[in-house]
């Protein structure tokens, strides 16, 4: 045990948890971390921190770490610690039988938004040059895939607009699809400082979040959003900002693509896109549409902040372009206080997909099929690239049940936990011939897996993170990994074990090579970073120290593009056999699956997953506080203790996914964004009954 206030030494780094990316300083004695203090020159926090980043990183030497190699011929068999040599041979020469037997696409492999951006890069390299498929693909896939579809194609890059610090620039702000007191607190306490200063607030959300409950702030509308209607929603709100004459005419006559506007203003202005004709679909009483439209086309500076209750829907893609286009129609882009804000839930979900990530794009958001991109990269690469778009990851798994895919590489990711349809993800890697994992913990996915290779914390690696607000900042090492191997070096030797050599000496060689071959890259280096402490990109020669907000005087494709965004309702409704809506969030003190806050003291604030239930629903099935009810769904069942509680409204429940056991996504359905497959984890139909403790 080391006492507060013994380090010798400490080394900046960045938090590994959420998109803010805060920065830290691990205060170190020899190589023990003793404490972890908020950086105060820290661009995205500012000195500040939550409970996660300050006190949630002692899983780094947990018992439970992994830390040799492991192998086994077959799931039902015992794991066997091997050597580097043995296991990183057995992994290449199984994906190379697989390859030469079943074909070169039946192999892939999953890239984490947990890693850095050299890892990240390296994997999809692997993929792409050493597999020589496309078959790659991100956890963003599952989160905020709809957010890169939906921003390039509006506005033309697929990320947020603004820098953190813009919202103390704004003085209307919607939080729609979002918890940040929970899921972003760094950037929730300065969204709270501005409404505390006079900012008005618009919250769209089923359930009462934080910011509609707290007694020191006051949401001047609560939009109660039903689960699913999200696009209903906001065509009501531009109805309103159509037919009012509330557009900012001269914004979107100098900005915006005019045939394009011209049909989203006749369409949002037709009748059944009305407060009134959507009223009874989404829940939310006409006047309260009326109101908040008129409040943020009129309140002056008016920002959007959006979560994964906009991306994770079967229309999580038109939602993001309904956003963009209501910030055109208002002329809410290109300056502080305004823009259009994704909140990014994993530290580096921006960086992976900004490091080509994605079976259809190259790094940059390139798409692999056209032959200028590709060709820079077999030049540099030094390999024949496939032009074809490869695999997403629920594809991985419906091909895998089909029996042509067969062998999965899977960094940082506990699919099984986090996937939707758990037994759906089951069965598929069951019927591969070789799943790699490549983690610090055995989760959930490990037990379906063929080959383990132990991976580095972020305490034990050199590298860099982009947060929400596309800001690269460096994570550095300060302590050596517990296994013996970094995850790029990991990656570097199947690589080399497969036949495509990859030899870098340090991370920073891989950031040059990102730079090299990513324009909005340009100029990036570990030296860069250092000296300015962070870069937001685009950086480039224009803007060689960054880009804090992105399309001042026009757009980045041009003009900025509106989108007919019509409604269609989700086949996830409430139905006699399934009459409520369950939908999932986070909690403060836990982190996604849960794999490190679990091995933390943070377990002491949260130890399990509840049901939150409306009392009236509640009632109605004969239940009470604390008792334990069944959750049925179309693709699975699961066991929870209730929460009696009016966060949620009459129809809806709602639970975090923090615990295994809970089973959360064993109830939640294939259903998926239909641009970007991402799941519609926020709306499934099912019935709650009570049930005896399981
Ligand atoms: Fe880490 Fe996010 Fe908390 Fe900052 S707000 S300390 S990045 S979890």
């Amino acid at each position: 045990i080391i006492e507060l206030g013994q380090a010798d030494h400490a080394v900046i780094t960045t938090c590994a948890y959420c998109g803010v990316g805060c920065g830290f300083k691990a205060e170190m004695k020899g190589e023990t971390v003793v404490r972890m203090t908020p950086w105060k020159d820290g661009q995205a926090n500012r000195g500040h921190s939550c409970v996660k980043g300050r006190f949630a990183w002692s899983y780094a030497t947990h018992k439970e770490r992994i830390t040799k190699p492991m192998i086994r011929k077959s799931i039902s068999d015992p794991w066997t610690e091997v050597s580097w040599d043995e296991a990183i041979g057995y992994a290449a020469s199984e994906f190379k039988r697989l390859q030469s037997k079943y074909g070169r696409d039946s192999v892939g492999g999953i890239t984490s938004s947990r890693c850095t951006n050299e890892e990240t890069w390296l994997v999809q390299k692997l993929v792409r040059a050493a597999f020589n498929t496309n078959n790659v693909d991100t956890c963003a896939r599952v989160c905020h895939s709809p957010t890169g579809y939906g921003l390039k194609t509006t506005l033309g890059e697929s990320a947020g607009t603004q820098t953190f610090d813009s919202v103390m620039f704004t003085d209307v702000v919607i939080v729609m699809g979002a918890n940040p007191s929970a899921a972003h607190p760094v950037f929730a306490s300065r969204l709270k400082k501005r409404l505390r200063q006079g900012a008005r607030l618009i919250v769209i959300d089923p359930r009462q979040t934080e910011l509609v409950s707290s007694p020191h702030i006051r949401a001047d509308y609560h939009l109660q959003v039903r689960p699913g209607t999200n696009v209903a929603l906001l065509s009501a709100l531009s109805h309103v900002i159509a037919t009012e004459n509330l557009i900012d005419l001269d914004f979107v006559r100098e900005r915006c693509e005019e045939k394009a506007f011209k049909e989203w203003l006749d369409f949002v202005s037709l009748p059944e896109n009305s407060p009134e004709a959507m009223q009874e679909e989404t829940g939310v009483p006409a006047e309260q549409i009326r109101g908040a439209a008129r409040l943020f086309a009129t309140g002056g500076n008016g920002s959007i902040y959006y979560g994964l209750g906009v991306t994770e829907h079967s229309q999580g893609s038109t939602t993001v372009m309904a956003i963009a286009n209501l910030a055109m129609a208002t002329g809410n882009i290109g300056r502080e206080g305004v823009g259009v804000n994704p909140l990014r839930g994993q530290n580096n979900v921006q960086g992976s997909c900004d490091m080509g990530s994605f079976p259809h794009e190259l790094p940059g958001y390139r798409h692999i099929s056209d032959n200028v991109t590709r060709h820079e990269f077999e030049q540099a690469w030094n390999v024949t690239l496939q032009p074809e778009p490869g695999l997403r990851i629920p594809n991985m798994f419906d091909a895998a049940l089909e029996g042509t895919f067969k062998g999965l590489y899977c960094q940082g990711e506990d699919i099984v936990q986090s996937d939707p349809d758990t037994q759906h993800v089951a069965a598929s890697l069951s019927a591969m011939e070789c799943v790699v994992i490549q983690d610090i913990f055995l989760n959930e996915t490990a037990k379906y897996a063929h080959v383990f290779l132990p991976g580095s914390t972020f305490l034990e690696k050199d590298g860099t993170f982009t947060n929400a607000e596309r800001r690269i900042s460096r994570v550095r090492k300060v302590m050596e990994p517990a296994s013996g191997m970094a995850d790029w070096e990991i990656t570097c030797a199947l690589s080399n074990a497969l036949g495509y050599p990859m030899n870098y000496t340090h991370p920073s060689e891989i950031m040059d090579e990102i730079a090299a071959l990513t324009p909005t890259f340009t100029g990036v280096s570990f030296d860069l970073i250092t000296k300015m402490g962070s870069v937001q990109w685009p950086c480039n020669e224009e803007a060689p120290e960054g880009t804090p907000i992105m399309h001042i005087d026009e757009f980045v494709r041009g003009k900025g593009k509106f989108m007919i965004t019509k409604y269609i309702p989700t086949d996830e409704r409430s139905t006699r056999k399934f009459p409520l809506l369950f939908t999932t969030g986070r909690i403060l003190s836990q982190y996604n699956v849960g794999a490190q806050t679990r091995r933390t003291p943070n377990v002491a604030w949260h130890s399990e997953d509840v049901l939150e239930i409306h009392p009236v629903d509640a009632e109605d099935r004969g239940i009470s506080q604390g008792d334990w009810v069944g959750i049925q769904s179309r693709a699975g069942e699961t066991v929870l203790r209730a929460d009696v509680t009016t966060r949620v409204q009459p129809g809806v429940v709602y639970t975090t996914f923090h615990f295994p056991e809970s089973g959360a996504n064993v109830v939640t359905t294939d259903n998926s964004d239909w641009a970007t497959n991402c799941p519609e984890y926020k709306v499934t139909a099912v019935q709650v009954t009570r049930v005896t403790q399981p």
